[in-house]
C-alpha cells in the first residue's frame, strides 16, 4: 500500500464523517481516489471489495473485532480472576468467527443444533461450550451431550426429565432464573423481565435446584440469568447481579450479556470498562467472594467490527429521495424487528458535502424495508456504494430468503488483506432444499 492510500480519519467539510468514526470499525479510514475519498475497512477500499466479492457483503474488521474480544477476556481477568468470558455466538454464527473467538481466549454460547454443529465444525473444545434455549429438544440434547458439550444451561423441568433420561455421566447444569429486571429496551430484546419466556421464577428455582442436586449425574454449578440485549444503562446489570445473590449461594454466577452499542449519530453506550466495572463491583457487593463469575456478550463484540457493503440500483426523487439497494430486511431484519436507528455513509464518494437526506430502502415487498430513515450523503447515483455502519451482529445471523434473497458473504479483512470467511448463497442452494413440482 502506497503512503497516499494509507486510511486516515479525516472529515472534508459538509461530511459528519468526523462523527461517523466512533461507530464505523476501528480500523476504517479515508483513502484518496480520483472520484474523492473513498471508505477502507482494514486497509481495503471499497470499491475493491465490491468488485471482488459482490454486494451485499458483511465486511468484518477482524483486527478491531480482536483487540475488543481482548477488552472483555482481560477487562474481566484483572477485575476478578475467577472469571469467564463466552462469546454469544448467535449474534455472529460462522465458522470463522468461532475460529476467532476461540484463538482469542473467549468460551463460546451456543443456542441450538445449528450453531452447535458450526462451533465444533470451527474446532472450538468442546468443553467451552454452553448450550442454552428455552426449549431444546431431545435430538439436540443428544447432539450436545454426544459432542461433550462442557456445560448447559437448563431452562426449565421438562429440560430436567430430559436429561434424567439421557446423562450416562456427569454434567455440569446451571439453572437459567428470570432475575425481575425489566430492561429499558426494545421489548423483542428484553428477557429478565417478569414475565419473560426464558428460565424459571426465582420462586420456582428453589425445586429445579434441589432436584439437579438429588441426582447423581447432574453436577448442578450455579445460576444463570441474562436480562437482555443493547442495554446502555449499566446500573440494569447491577440490579441483576444484586437480584441474583438472593437466590442462594453458589459456585457460578453466569450473569448474561446484553451490553449496548452506539449505532447513531447520537447513541452513547458505555465502554467495555464500564460494564466490567458496574458488573464486577455489583459481585463484590452480593456475590460470594469465591464464586466464579461469566459473563455473555454478543452484540458489544461483533456490531462495531462489522458493516454490510450494498450497491445502489435506482434513486428516485419524488418529493422524498428514495436510494434502493441491492439488499434490505432480507438481510437486514433488526432494523425492522427492533426499530434501531442505523446510520448509512455513501462510500466511494466521501468528499462530496452530504446535504441531500436519503431514504435508504431495501429491494424487498414491504414498506417497512426501509434501512436508513433520513441518511445525510450527497446525492446518490446508481452504482454507489453505500456502507451501513455497524452491522456484525445479528446480521447475518438473521437473513433469510424473502423474495429468494440470497444469504450475503462474510469477508473478514485485515492489514489490506481480505478472505473470504462465508460465500454468498446461490440459486442451488435455494433449489437445494426443494422437491420437483409434483407430476399432473
Ligand atoms: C442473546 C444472548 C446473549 C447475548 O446478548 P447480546 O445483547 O448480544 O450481548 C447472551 N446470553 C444469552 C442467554 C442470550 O440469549
Amino acid at each position: 500500500m502506497t503512503q497516499q492510500h494509507r486510511p486516515e480519519q479525516t472529515a472534508p467539510e459538509g461530511t459528519r464523517l468526523g462523527e461517523l468514526w466512533r461507530i464505523l470499525p476501528e480500523e476504517s479510514g479515508r483513502i484518496a481516489t480520483a472520484a474523492g475519498g473513498e471508505l477502507a475497512i482494514g486497509g481495503v477500499g471499497v470499491t475493491e471489495l465490491a468488485e471482488r466479492y459482490g454486494t451485499p457483503l458483511h465486511v468484518i474488521d477482524e483486527a478491531g473485532l480482536r483487540r475488543q474480544i481482548r477488552r472483555f477476556v482481560d477487562g474481566i481477568r484483572e477485575r476478578w480472576p475467577n472469571s469467564e468470558v463466552l462469546f454469544a455466538s448467535k449474534s455472529l454464527p460462522a465458522v470463522g468467527m468461532y475460529r476467532v473467538a476461540q484463538d482469542e481466549g473467549l468460551s463460546v454460547d451456543v443456542a441450538g443444533g445449528g450453531e452447535l454443529v458450526l462451533a465444533l465444525a470451527a474446532g472450538v473444545d468442546p468443553a467451552r461450550l454452553h448450550f442454552h434455549g428455552n426449549a431444546k429438544t431431545v435430538a439436540e440434547l443428544r447432539l450436545a451431550l454426544d459432542a461433550g458439550i462442557g456445560t448447559i444451561i437448563v431452562d426449565n423441568e421438562d429440560e430436567l426429565d430430559r436429561l434424567a433420561r439421557l446423562l450416562d455421566r456427569r454434567q455440569k447444569l446451571l439453572l437459567r432464573v428470570i432475575p425481575g429486571v425489566e430492561a429499558d429496551t426494545h421489548a423483542s430484546q428484553a428477557t429478565g423481565g417478569a414475565r419473560s419466556k426464558f428460565g424459571l421464577p426465582m420462586d420456582q428455582a428453589a425445586r429445579a435446584i434441589e432436584r439437579m442436586r438429588a441426582h447423581p449425574l447432574m453436577d448442578f454449578e450455579g445460576v444463570h440469568l441474562h436480562i437482555g440485549s443493547q442495554i446502555l444503562n449499566t446500573h440494569q446489570f447491577t440490579r441483576a447481579v444484586e437480584n441474583i445473590s438472593t437466590v442462594g449461594d453458589f459456585p457460578v454466577y453466569d450473569v448474561g450479556g446484553g451490553l449496548g452499542v452506539a449505532y447513531s449519530y447520537d447513541d452513547a453506550a458505555p465502554s467495555v470498562d464500564a460494564y466490567l466495572d458496574a458488573i464486577v463491583a455489583a459481585a463484590r457487593a452480593h456475590l460470594p467472594a469465591e464464586a466464579k463469575i461469566m459473563i455473555e456478550p454478543g452484540r458489544s463484540v461483533v456490531a462495531r467490527a462489522g458493516v454490510t457493503l450494498y450497491r445502489v440500483v435506482s434513486v428516485k426523487r419524488t418529493g422524498d429521495v428514495f436510494v434502493a439497494v441491492d439488499g434490505g430486511m432480507a438481510d437486514q431484519l433488526d432494523v425492522a424487528l427492533t426499530g434501531q436507528r442505523y446510520e448509512a455513509v455513501l462510500a466511494n464518494r466521501l468528499d462530496e458535502p452530504w446535504d441531500e437526506r436519503a431514504q435508504l430502502v431495501g429491494r424487498q415487498c414491504e414498506s417497512g424495508d426501509l434501512l436508513v430513515d433520513g441518511a445525510p450523503m450527497p446525492p446518490a447515483r446508481v452504482g454507489d456504494l453505500v456502507v451501513m455502519a455497524a452491522t456484525g451482529a445479528y446480521s447475518y445471523t438473521l437473513a433469510n430468503n424473502y423474495n429468494g434473497a440470497l444469504k450475503p458473504a462474510i469477508v473478514f479483512v485485515r492489514d489490506g488483506e481480505a478472505r473470504l470467511v462465508a460465500r454468498r448463497e446461490r440459486y442451488e442452494d435455494l433449489l437445494a432444499t426443494q422437491s420437483p413440482a409434483l407430476e399432473p
